[in-house]
């Protein structure tokens, strides 16, 4: 398989439900489920190129070893305040770490050791939600993706045209949360070799013809992708497990929702042997043997959990939501032992639990202790 990777930039307004409304408010996500991306391709594909869809699979909703692409949440880049030309990917931030609340330093006790003007800062810490790069964690030095966000007020349409409701009224303008064009996000995905240049075709029609998120009728959700590199998963594989084989304090971090279930479909929000048991099921699918083993202190898993919701994956269904599951949320961490690098790496690549395919259960391994 090919991991195809690049920019996706918004050629119009984009607003990514958060499926939480306050009042008239829509807010917006910062960043691009997987899931959305799947929904317009698989859209774009069903009416337009029906055989690329059968071909690639796309509409597999269980068995993450039948279907012939896996879409990643595409996140924002990390762009330097002083010079713009320092632009860098991002990673959901592990909730184990805690930052300065003064001079964003990265904390190794509960008051700063950083020296600013000569003096110990001695400020508190605290967690961050959010993305961050992964040279924030080696430098200590916060690096956050920082997504310009507007707000726009509309007037609900009517039959006679536009109009400023009245006090009795009841249509009130409602207010629209988007992320501005020319927004760039750092797309990838992973899809079987003879494909690839079909998709990149596709994501670029579907982009346009198809986008993304809500408000479309309204010329909302219009992307475009660029920057797009091909690397086989075998070179990206070989080339994070040699790096992995130097880290000594090997943890975890969830880098979208995961969803672990056990046999009778309950959620399972924490990692423990169901994970251990999917994590498996990657490894027989990328094609690596491994054992993941969590380590614990005294029988009690050493590992740090955000609680997340999944929702609304099925295309076989019109992408609409079949049902909301609570999942293990973004920056979750675990503290893990393992005895084939590639086979972690390949964690990395294809994911762990349900829906790997529309960009749950994205994890990335650190040096880290919880
Ligand atoms: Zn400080």
């Amino acid at each position: 398989m090919i991991e195809l990777t690049g920019a996706m930039i918004t050629v119009s307004p984009l607003h990514i439900g958060t499926g939480k409304k306050r009042g008239t408010f829509s807010e917006t996500r910062e960043y691009v489920p997987g899931r959305a991306i799947r929904g317009m391709v698989g859209y774009y594909l069903h009416s337009n190129n029906h055989e690329l869809f059968k071909k690639l699979r796309i509409d597999e909703d269980s068995d993450m070893g039948k279907t012939g692409v896996f879409f990643k949440d595409a996140l924002p880049r990390y762009v330097n305040e002083k010079d713009s030309s320092i632009i860098k990917p991002t990673v959901a931030s592990p909730v184990s770490l805690r930052w300065c609340k003064k001079c964003k330093n990265l904390m190794k006790s509960t008051e700063c050791s950083n020296i600013i003007n000569g003096k110990k800062c001695l400020h508190e810490g605290k967690k961050m939600t959010g993305f961050i790069t992964k040279d924030s964690i080696t430098t200590r030095k916060l690096e956050k993706a920082s997504v310009n966000k507007t707000i726009i007020t509309k007037c609900p349409i009517i039959r006679g045209g536009h109009t400023s409701p009245g006090l009795d009224y009841e249509l009130s303008p409602y207010h629209i949360e988007s992320i501005p064009q020319k927004t760039k996000f750092e797309f990838r995905c992973i899809v079987e070799d003879e494909f690839v240049n079909d998709l990149k075709e596709t994501l670029n029609e579907a982009g346009v013809f198809g986008g993304l998120g809500g408000y479309r009728s309204r010329g909302y959700g219009s992307v475009a992708f660029t920057e797009m590199k091909k690397i086989p998963v075998d070179d990206v594989i070989n080339k994070r497990a040699n790096e992995l084989s130097q880290i000594s304090n090997l943890m975890m971090v969830t880098n979208s929702p995961m969803i672990i279930r056990d046999d009778k479909k309950c959620p399972v929000i924490g990692f423990d042997s169901h994970f251990c048991d999917y994590a498996s099921k990657t490894f027989a699918l990328s094609g690596h043997d491994g054992v993941l083993r969590l380590k614990d202190d005294e029988h009690v898993i050493k590992q740090r959990i955000t609680k997340g919701i999944a929702a609304g994956w099925s295309i076989k269904h019109e992408n609409r939501v079949p049902e909301i599951i609570f999942c293990i949320g973004h920056g979750s961490c675990v503290e893990i032992d393992a005895n084939n690098f590639k086979a972690l790496a390949a964690l990395e690549v294809f994911g762990v639990g349900e829906m790997t395919n529309s960009g749950y259960g994205d994890v990335y391994f650190m040096e880290g202790n919880i």
